[in-house]
Formats: structure tokens, sequence, C-alpha cells
């Protein structure tokens, strides 16, 4: 299959049901003889919903006054690593706010060494922008893996949703994806899909980035608005929910073909829209797929974006609920594997 600018550009905009489908079986065949037909589950801990930043679409950004901000603690992670390891992930994520203060490093650096001395869990993060050396005293305590989405990997957009200053910038974000690979982490990046002022050819550029900087991981998702946000005023320019899905699954199977053997998420915002959004990402090309473990207690202040699913639910709800729709969908899970990138592994 042709998969050029102009292809996928045309791709993005099939509206032809037939031919759509066409390109999901293939997409799902290629992960299949790719990285096999296993999606593997992450435990995902959103740590903390205190940021530096002022993301103009993020609901947990530093000027949203109306989230109470929290931090869970060491002792609360790692009851959240042991349910990982004892319900059969193999991995786990730890997300949160972009925090650059010792006292927070320290923390993660110490979650990490105690977390790897107990339990033999692969290790995600994804905790924003950090000075290199950061992400080498990470990677040296146990993270393997780390995702930072680029966004937008079109300057003049990434430039829209974000605040203009030194603290936003894209020349950094690039940087901090060459560092993460410097620094011997499986990198994973993505973007946001259904951004006002995002058009097919941005998204076509945004495969193609992927494709240039050799990711070994990717998650994507649909944008979604948050009325406490600035990008909000813009709402009247998004397509619709439907479609922000639908263009979201196009991205995953455009994306598998691009790159046959690396991992690629099924996200959440996915889940927002559709309950059933990730899997049928996950028939489309996607392999990973990470169920939330954070205490039901806050997670309703991690609302990155509204109508998030899962808020109330605990650890053991959200996971049993996950596992039920991959067994009603007959996707076969990982149980015990890290499911690393093969991309990497090759590299
Ligand atoms: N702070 C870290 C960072 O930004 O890389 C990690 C946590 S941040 C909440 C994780 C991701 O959430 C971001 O990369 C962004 O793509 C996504 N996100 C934030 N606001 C969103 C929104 N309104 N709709 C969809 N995704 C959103
Ligand atoms: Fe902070 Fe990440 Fe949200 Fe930006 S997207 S405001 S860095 S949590």
């Amino acid at each position: 299959m042709k998969l050029d600018r102009e292809s996928l550009i045309s791709w993005l905009e099939e509206r032809n049901p037939e031919r759509i489908e066409h390109l999901y079986a293939e997409a799902y065949r290629t992960k299949v003889s790719a990285v096999g037909d296993k999606v593997y589950l992450r435990g995902l801990v959103e740590i903390s919903n205190i940021c530096r930043k002022n993301c103009l679409y993020c609901g947990i950004r530093r000027d949203n006054s109306a989230t109470v901000r929290y931090e869970i603690s060491s002792d609360d992670v790692l009851r959240s690593a042991d349910f990982a390891y004892h319900a059969g992930y193999a991995s786990m994520v730890i997300q949160g706010g972009e925090r650059t203060d010792r006292k927070f490093i320290d923390k993660i650096t110490g979650l990490l060494k105690e977390i790897k001395r107990r339990w033999p869990l692969g290790i995600t993060l994804s905790l924003g922008e950090q000075p290199i050396e950061v992400y080498r005293e990470w990677f040296e305590a146990g993270a393997h893996r780390y995702l930072l989405r680029i966004e937008s990997s079109t300057e003049e957009l990434y430039r829209k949703i974000h605040p203009e200053d030194d603290v936003h910038s894209y020349e950094t974000r690039v940087q901090a994806l060459k560092d993460l690979r410097a620094a011997g982490y499986q990198v994973g990046t993505g973007v946001m899909i259904g951004l006002p002022f995002q058009t097919a050819a941005h998204l076509a550029d945004d495969l193609l980035f992927f494709k240039a900087m050799d990711i070994d991981m990717c998650g994507m998702g649909p944008y979604l608005e948050h009325s406490e946000t600035p990008l909000y005023v813009w709402r009247h320019l998004i397509p619709d929910q439907r479609e922000r899905l639908e263009m979201s699954v196009r991205m995953v199977a455009l994306l598998r073909l691009l790159m046959p053997d690396i991992n690629i998420a099924a996200t959440t915002a996915m889940q927002a829209i559709d309950p059933y959004g990730r899997e049928r990402a996950i028939l489309a090309g996607a392999n990973v797929l990470m169920p939330n473990l954070t205490l039901s207690e806050v997670r309703e202040e991690y609302q990155i974006y509204q109508n998030k699913p899962g808020i109330g639910e605990d650890a053991a709800i959200s996971s049993s609920k996950t596992e039920q729709r991959l067994s009603e969908m007959k996707i076969p899970i990982g149980w015990g594997q890290w499911g690393d990138s093969k991309h990497y592994s090759k590299r």
C-alpha cells in the first residue's frame, strides 16, 4: 500500500466504508504478523495533578483554579504496583503533571527503586519534560519506557495550542524526545486528534514525524474539550466526537502500516467517546492498553478533559470492566508479559 504524504492525506479523508474496513483489516493483519495478536496491559497511576505548565487544552493546567491539587503517597503508588502485579499486568505507567522540583524527582527515583526491588514490573513514565540528567537518573532507577507526546508535530499548530513562552517551546519538546532516546528509553510520543485548526495534512505530517523520529511507541487519541481551558473558545471549529474517534482509529491503522513493529496504545480518550473505542483501535492495529489504577478518591481531579471515563471507579472495577470488554471482543491478553516494543529491541 502506498503511504507517501498524499496517500496518507487521502486515506485520512476517505469516506468509503468498504475501503476503510479494508484498511483496518490490513492494519490488523500487519500487527499480527509483526508483533502478534495479543494486547499488553499496563496499570496506570496518575500520581499527581500538580503541573507547572499551562497547555491551552488541558484541564489540569496550572491556571485552572477549579482543580483541587493532589499528590498520591508513595505507599499508595506501591499498593497500585502490587495490584498491577497480582492482576497479571506485568507493567505499569506512572503519569502526572510536569514537575521539576527536586523533592518530586527524588520521590519518583525512590519509588522506581522500591517497585523494582519488590516486583518484576516493567515501568513506563509519563512525567513531562525534564533535564536529561533526570531522565538518566530515572532510567538507572528502573524505568525503561517514556511517553511524551509531541501533541502536534507542526510547529505552527503546536504554538496555537500552547502559551507563547520558554516553558512551552516546540524545540524543547522535540529535543526532549532525542534526550530520552540518548538516555536509553523506549521512546513513545503521540498527538491529539481533532484539535481546532488541525487538518488532514497536519495529521499526515504527524505520522511522517513518528517515522522520521523512529519512535518505539505511540499513544494518540481524540482531543476532548474542557470548559475551564482557553482552547474551549474554539470548540465550534472541531469535528464532532464520532468523527474525532474515527480519525483516531484511522491514525492507528495508518501508523501500524507505516511502522509495523512499534507498540501502539488504545487510549482512554477513545473510550470517553465510545465504551468500545479502545477495542476498535485494537482491531485496527493497536496492541497496548492502560487500565486505570488511580485511587478513586482523586480520579475526579485528574480530568484533563471532561467526562473522563471511570471517575468514581476503583482499580478493581476499571480492570475487570476492561478485561470483560476485551474478552467479549475475543482479544487475547499478554498476561504476565512486558510486551516491550519489538522495534526497540531490533535497533
Ligand atoms: N504532563 C505530561 C505531559 O504533558 O506530557 C503527562 C501528562 S498529560 C495529562 C498526558 C497527555 O494528556 C498529554 O500529552 C495530552 O496529549 C493529553 N491531554 C491533555 N489534555 C487533553 C484533552 N483536553 N483532550 C485529550 N487529551 C488531552
Ligand atoms: Fe501539564 Fe501535561 Fe496538562 Fe500540559 S498536558 S498542562 S504538561 S499535565
